[in-house]
């Protein structure tokens, strides 16, 4: 048997009890899974220090001394022992809340012991809460260098398991493997990537011998858990591209001849031609299509969408738009019926308000075929909703829809429709191609011409009298202006302007003009109705919350206020700004908070008076919220979880473990060669059962 898969219990250190917390608390079941159990940073311990010299500056500090007394203090669950330690330059007191009597009997007073742990100063004496104690041995064999600090959780440290004794654990573990541990990845992967071997590396990420064979181990180990997830991509995507045959549009007809030659309002910019020449060869091939466009707000999405869609008309498909909200599903519905009046090319608009009777009208017309282009919310994607021949899928502003969702699109068609997603919110390349895997990504890095970008200026709250007049003078000019606020209630934050006051507010400020106020809590009816109201330009200020965030377009707002801007995140509030600028005229976004600001905030807004580019916006975000956070970008789209490596920070080893995985597959697709058993071993071992997540993406 492997060594690896030794129940953990039988690990000197560990036994059945401890075993039960360490499977419950954090999935380790066997030594194997303890090694992989990685420090999250280490402690350099080669300084000894003087009782004298503790000061605030020391997060963790490390003494030789004498116990010279225990004391027990309160009772109860108050009950503390309290040691005595002294190396002739002071006194500190070590602190035990728990195992008192376990700590009395083990440590002996008046003997040389090495203490370890962090300085706590209270009641204006410092003392050590649950240090590690060792007894003083020879230098030579002191715990020295570099020392290994473990995450626990609550619940193992009252079982004794601190980062001390997960430590001592991983040492017994060692003591208990006679032999080199097996290769973890295939000798060809280790030889073309210059990895330390498995073993040493897993020996250093514990007990690192040297600073400069620690980064040897984490390398070799953060290479290996991207390559694995790099693997588990390219070998499936190589697969689908085998087995998935695509619908076939190789004509290019009367309908999009038509639209291109008498409908198109401008001229395509570059970037739009290029894209939908990617679109056309995908969809010309035979093979499925399942493609991500990015490109910043405003950058002319949707007409992509339409070209592409007469494509598949042409070819004789049906096609669907899918919208993350039914405003957004609404203004597409309009676009569409306007460019493409006088064509016959039959346009439907289901959303969750669609009455009964309609919605049945629409299910037969589509059953039919009499039904073209499709567009809606999620409602589209109910059971009930059934094509003809579904061909092309467009789902806009993607980090709305769950996967799941996704999926139940592709069950529409007996064969899968092509599939594009449109997307804002770039995605930094090494997310896009590790959460999206297979996802061919296009870009519209363009703008139409003539844009004036927005100018973004940061105000504070208590001052507004200028801001309010320089508004006054937009609107006289014949301009419109947004105030978005980031709640509907005031509930959460009693410094938080809602909507309601801030209506109330506006109102006053502004008595000459019509303001109206939208939000996501109200009826539909309403909401179309002061939509209609904000595009005709009857109102001239809308008070909002973020509902207006995605999609919306009146080309002659050219003002947007945001009030608490403190509040929302980068990638939001760029979404916000990207409503205004949609005209040929200047426009302007407004920034206010408080005065007083955190620094990360301070650095948002900064980074949005700077810039108007989606991407370094999106790379800022990012970093300063960690991957986790971003939307649509969740573990969940990962298929297993990583240890080690980090998305973004481990960019450039990502980079090189994809090269490595994309070559293995060329070379051997199957992964049959006996060399890369361990290969397929290892990648069956991490994905376990888990959904089947690739097929979708
Ligand atoms: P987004 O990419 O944010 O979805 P839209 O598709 O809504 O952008 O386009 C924004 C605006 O730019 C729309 O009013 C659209 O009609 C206009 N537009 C799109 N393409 C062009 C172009 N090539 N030249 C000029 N205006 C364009
Ligand atoms: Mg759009």
């Amino acid at each position: 048997m492997n060594i690896l898969q030794t129940d953990i219990q039988y690990i000197p250190g560990v036994g059945p009890k401890r075993a039960e917390i360490l499977q419950k608390e954090i999935e380790v079941f066997t030594l194997g899974d303890l090694l992989r159990w990685y420090p999250y940073r280490y402690i350099d311990r080669t300084r000894m220090y003087f009782v004298s010299e503790i000061d605030q500056s020391q997060a963790y500090i490390q003494l030789k001394g004498k116990i010279t007394a225990f004391e027990i203090f309160g009772e109860g669950h108050k009950r503390r022992l309290v040691a005595h330690f002294t190396d002739g330059t002071g006194v500190v007191e070590l602190v035990w809340f728990q195992g008192i009597r376990y700590i009395e009997n083990k440590y002996k007073i008046n003997q040389e012991y090495i203490v370890f742990g962090k300085p706590n100063l209270f009641n204006g004496r410092w003392n050590i809460p649950h240090p590690e104690i060792d007894p003083f041995m020879d230098e030579s064999d002191r715990p020295e260098g570099l020392m290994a600090m473990y995450n626990t959780t609550e619940k193992m440290k009252s079982h004794y398991l601190n980062s001390g004794a997960m430590r001592k654990i991983i040492g017994n573990a060692f003591g208990m493997i006679k032999e080199r541990l097996p290769e973890s990845l295939s000798a060809d992967v280790v030889q073309e990537a210059k990895l330390m071997p498995f073993h040493d590396a897993v020996e250093n990420i514990h007990f690192p011998k040297s600073p400069a064979l620690l980064r040897d181990a984490r390398f070799r180990l953060k290479f290996e858990e991207l390559f694995y997830l790099q693997l588990s991509i390219v070998r499936y995507a190589s697969d689908r591209k085998e087995k998935l045959k695509g619908l076939l549009f190789p004509k290019v007809g009367r309908h999009l001849n038509t639209f291109y030659k008498k409908k198109l309002p401008f001229p395509l910019t570059h970037a739009q031609k290029r894209v939908i020449k990617e679109i056309r060869r995908d969809t010309a091939t035979g093979r499925q299509m399942n493609r991500l466009l990015q490109g910043d707000v405003g950058s002319g999405k949707t007409l992509v969408a339409i070209m592409c869609m007469l494509i598949a008309l042409d070819n004789g498909f049906q096609s669907c738009l899918m919208a993350p909200t039914e405003i957004l599903a609404a203004q597409h519905f309009a676009t569409f019926s306007q460019m493409l009046s006088g064509m016959e090319v039959k346009v439907a608009l289901l959303t969750g308000s669609t009455r009964k009777k309609e919605r049945e009208v629409i299910h037969a017309a589509l059953l039919s075929g009499e039904i073209d282009i499709l567009i809606g919310t999620h409602a589209l994607i109910e059971d009930i909703v059934q094509f003809r021949n579904l061909g092309f899928v467009v789902i806009d502003e993607q980090h709305r829809f769950g996967v799941v969702q996704r999926a139940k699109l592709w069950e529409k068609s007996s064969q899968p429709p092509h599939v594009l997603v449109m997307t804002a919110t770039p995605i930094p390349r090494t997310l896009a191609m590790t959460v999206y895997g297979d996802l061919d990504v296009s870009v519209i890095d363009e703008l139409p011409p003539g844009r004036k970008p927005v100018r973004t200026v940061h105000r504070y709250d208590a001052k507004r009298g200028a801001l309010y007049q320089f508004i006054r003078e937009q609107i006289h000019a014949g301009r419109q202006a947004y105030f978005v606020y980031p709640l509907i209630e005031e509930s959460e934050k009693l410094d938080l302007k809602n909507l309601e006051e801030g209506y109330e507010h506006i109102k006053t400020a502004f008595p000459e003009f019509t303001v109206c106020k939208l939000h996501g809590r109200m009826k539909q009816a309403e909401k179309d109705e002061v939509m209609r109201q904000f595009v005709s330009g009857k109102a001239q200020i809308m008070v909002s919350t973020t509902v207006i965030e995605v999609g919306v377009d009146v080309p002659n707002a050219s003002v947007m206020v945001i009030e608490s801007a403190q509040r929302f995140g980068l990638s939001q509030l760029h979404q916000l700004r990207g409503r205004v600028g949609r005209g040929a005229d200047q426009a302007w976004c407004v920034l206010i908070t408080p005065y007083e600001l955190s620094a990360d905030t301070r650095k948002r807004i900064e980074i949005m008076t700077e810039t108007n580019d989606g991407f370094v916006i999106a790379e800022a975000d990012l970093k300063l919220r960690g991957p986790g956070d971003l939307e649509g970008t969740q573990q969940s789209g990962i298929p297993f979880n990583l240890h080690i490596a980090d998305l973004v920070r481990d960019n450039a080893i990502l980079f090189r473990a994809r090269e490595i995985a994309e070559g293995v597959i060329a070379r051997d697709p199957g992964l049959e060669q006996p060399e890369h058993l361990v290969l397929k071993q290892q990648l069956s071992r991490l994905s376990g059962n888990r959904y089947d997540w690739s097929r979708i993406s």
